[in-house]
């Protein structure tokens, strides 16, 4: 089975579509499913539930595909392919909610943005298909349009440049203490660089636009120079026994020299930085390239997929016509 015939099958159970997502309720258990991250045979089913998942659950799972967790969900694959596909779904449906309800654990029930149950709809929020309140997630589409639109009026390109640039060093200091220490140059550190920018320029009240992103970038690539000197001064102090200020004055006066600075800036080392830094520009990209338009559009999003909790609804109606006939 294709995941595109899957949607449809699903969208006959009365599960909704968006994007590429399938979102619906399986025996009182928001979920969400997806084509499976690393296999395109495969789909995922993420549940939305309440309370930790423990080794034990992980264990029962694992036999029904489990894949993950979250902060409050539990995903579960299965396979596409038409010779078990029947086999699978049930697999990943109903004997991953009896092994949940087994277990004690039960389908999500608190609003991810008030904390309190009783929801009237559900949205997908986050990491899944959500129970929320209607009034909840309009108030937080509210609050963000303010919060945005405050920053947009006052955030300053100054003191965000000033809190990229302190970012950068922070998130430098990993990989050169990683250089100095364990000789050795990790790719995954240098993800580090854009993110604590990003985070310094947020921090320090930079205004949250297109310029935040170009000034991350900027100062994850200028934090490579800013890795290799402070390596350098480190390795002359180590070696001849300066103090880091005379190691600093020194390498200082060395760079004025091109063949040194060439020497310290584009040696093989510094190369490999410069490609990782832009690897971990990449792999933040997602979170980097939040900017207030992107935020308040994720929130509005939000609408695309609110719906009715029915169950509330009928139990609702049931309270009212209970409490007319006495
Ligand atoms: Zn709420």
């Amino acid at each position: 089975m294709r995941f595109d015939e899957l949607q449809e099958l699903l969208s006959r159970k009365g599960f909704q579509k968006y994007e590429s997502a399938m979102l619906g309720v399986i025996e009182g258990y928001p979920v969400m499913i997806t084509k499976a991250a690393n296999s395109s045979s495969q789909a995922s089913i993420t549940y939305s539930i309440d309370g930790k998942v423990t080794r034990k659950v992980m264990k029962a799972l694992s036999k029904l595909g489990y894949a993950g967790l979250g902060k409050n969900s539990v995903k579960v694959n299965f396979s596409l392919k038409d010779k078990k596909f029947e086999e699978k779904y049930d697999n990943a449906t109903t004997k991953v909610v009896k092994a949940l309800q087994e277990l004690g654990i039960m389908p999500q029930t608190a609003c991810p943005i008030c904390g309190s149950s009783e929801c009237d709809s559900y949205a997908l929020m986050g990491e899944g298909y959500q129970p929320v309140h209607a009034k909840c997630v309009k108030n937080y589409q509210v609050g963000i349009k303010e919060k945005t639109e405050k920053n947009e009026l006052s955030g300053n390109y100054f003191t965000g440049l000033i809190g990229a640039l302190l970012g950068g060093v922070v998130g430098s200091v990993p990989n050169i203490l990683s250089i100095l220490w364990a000789n050795k140059i990790y790719a995954v550190l240098f993800a580090l660089i854009p993110l604590c920018t990003y985070y310094g320029y947020k921090l320090l009240r930079g205004k949250l636009n297109k310029v935040c992103v170009v000034i991350t970038m900027l100062v994850s690539i200028i934090a490579v120079f800013f890795i290799e000197f402070a390596v350098t001064v480190m390795m002359v102090v180590d070696q001849f026994g300066f103090t880091i200020q005379e190691s600093f004055t020194t390498c200082l006066d060395m760079m004025k020299t091109p063949e040194a600075f060439k020497e310290v800036f584009f040696n093989s080392d510094s190369i490999t930085s410069f490609i990782f830094v832009i690897i971990g520009i990449i792999i933040t990209w997602s979170q980097i390239s939040t900017t207030n338009h992107s935020i308040v559009s994720s929130a509005e999003e939000i609408s695309k997929t609110l719906t009715p909790n029915l169950n509330y609804v009928d139990s609702y109606v049931a309270t009212e016509e209970k409490v007319n006939e006495i």
